[in-house]
């Protein structure tokens, strides 16, 4: 493909006046205050990656024929812009959003985006919209996606892409402190397959797990437990997060990619960061049953999700047909919180930063 255009500025963009944006960073909660502005950069066949360019945040013209609306040829990520202790700002491991972006897009047969072309359409946006990046333990959320725009109802990988940035305010995901959370085991509906579209980062599988997740809270917990969908034995992980079990004698376990599970970037920092402190983790699979003995008999005494969002929360209860449990008292334990604060110190820039995780801005 042709080497794409330099980025372009549209200078139309209005920025929303400073005591407005001032108002909605007070408690902007997650996912629902945006930035003036977004990337936008255009793919087609013919003409490769082209037309990259920061412009006013908008609705989108979109012809009803794309065929992202019918065949849900989506993929996106999800990261932050952190303001650091020293008043600087940092995006955390944004080359491997960027290679997961591309990983995803192979998958779902779309245009993969050149990492570079990826990591400069965030930094320039950030750049635009800096004034929006919460003060205290909010941050920037930040959401590259990309929609096949070719406007044709044939069933093939679109000729068309679009690929944008928006951004968000958002606030500290646990206001007055971490809270353990319950979660609900879905034996009626599993959430990938092998050889399936578990491993990408694309819209439908959020779609398909949606049914699960409004199970588990008409069941009083706050997120899905998804199982794997041949034996419906193995844990994978929860609707949005992935899933750490700690055991007495110290030791840490993870479902390992086996192309069904999200390769979480939370979850490989914690592995790293685990191993560093002397930590013996397996990545190895873990069956609904043994984490119920497990939890019981107390050779289990920690479980915690993690991902971008809430960075580490503890497990507190699990709900299922075959019994309820509690993991030890039911409000997380030492070695979650550890781990925890060891990669919020990294991405505050309070900690130094031995495997060069911080990209600064
Ligand atoms: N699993 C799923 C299904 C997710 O959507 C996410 C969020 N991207 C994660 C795990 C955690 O990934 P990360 O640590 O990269 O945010």
């Amino acid at each position: 493909a042709p080497a794409p255009a330099a980025f372009r500025h549209d200078p139309h963009a209005a920025p929303v006046e400073a005591a407005e944006r001032a108002k909605r960073l007070i408690d902007p909660g997650f996912g629902r205050v945006f930035t003036d502005h977004m990337a936008v950069i255009r793919y087609s066949d013919q003409a490769g990656w082209h037309d990259a360019h920061i412009t006013a945040r908008a609705p989108l013209p979109i012809d009803p024929a794309s065929s992202v609306l019918h065949y849900a040829q989506e993929i996106f990520e999800g990261m932050k812009a952190y303001r650091l202790a020293d008043g600087g700002t940092a995006l955390f491991r944004p080359q491997a959003n960027a290679a997961r972006f591309r990983d995803s897009a192979r998958r779902m047969a779309m245009a993969e985006l050149p990492d570079d072309l990826f990591i400069e359409s965030i930094e320039r946006l950030v750049a635009a919209d800096s004034d929006w990046i919460p003060e205290g333990d909010g941050a920037l959320y930040l959401r590259p996606f990309m929609i096949a725009s070719e406007v044709f109802l044939g069933v093939k990988p679109s000729a068309e892409y679009i690929y944008m940035v928006i951004a968000s305010s958002v606030g500290a995901y646990w206001k007055g402190g971490v809270r353990a959370i319950t979660v609900w085991v879905s034996r009626d509906h599993t959430r990938a397959a092998l050889g399936g579209t578990g491993a990408a980062k694309c819209g439908g599988n959020y779609a398909a797990s949606l049914i699960a997740q409004k199970q588990a809270i008409a069941h009083g917990c706050d997120q899905v437990v998804f199982l794997d969908a041949v034996e419906r034995r193995w844990v994978e992980e929860l609707g949005g997060m992935n899933l750490f079990f700690v055991f007495a004698d110290g030791s840490l376990q993870t479902p390992p990619l086996t192309g069904t599970i999200l390769p979480g970037i939370t979850r490989d920092s914690l592995l790293t960061l685990a191993r560093d402190a002397g930590l013996t983790v397996r990545e190895e699979p873990y069956a609904i049953d043994q984490w119920r003995a497990d939890a019981q008999s107390g050779r289990l005494v920690e479980a915690f999700a993690c991902g971008t969002a809430a960075v580490v929360t503890p497990v507190g209860r699990i709900a299922d047909r075959d019994g309820d449990f509690t993991i030890g008292d039911g409000t997380g334990g030492p070695v979650t919180d550890r781990l925890h604060q060891s990669l919020v110190a990294i991405q505050r820039g309070t900690a130094p930063d031995p495997h060069g995780w911080l990209h600064r801005l």
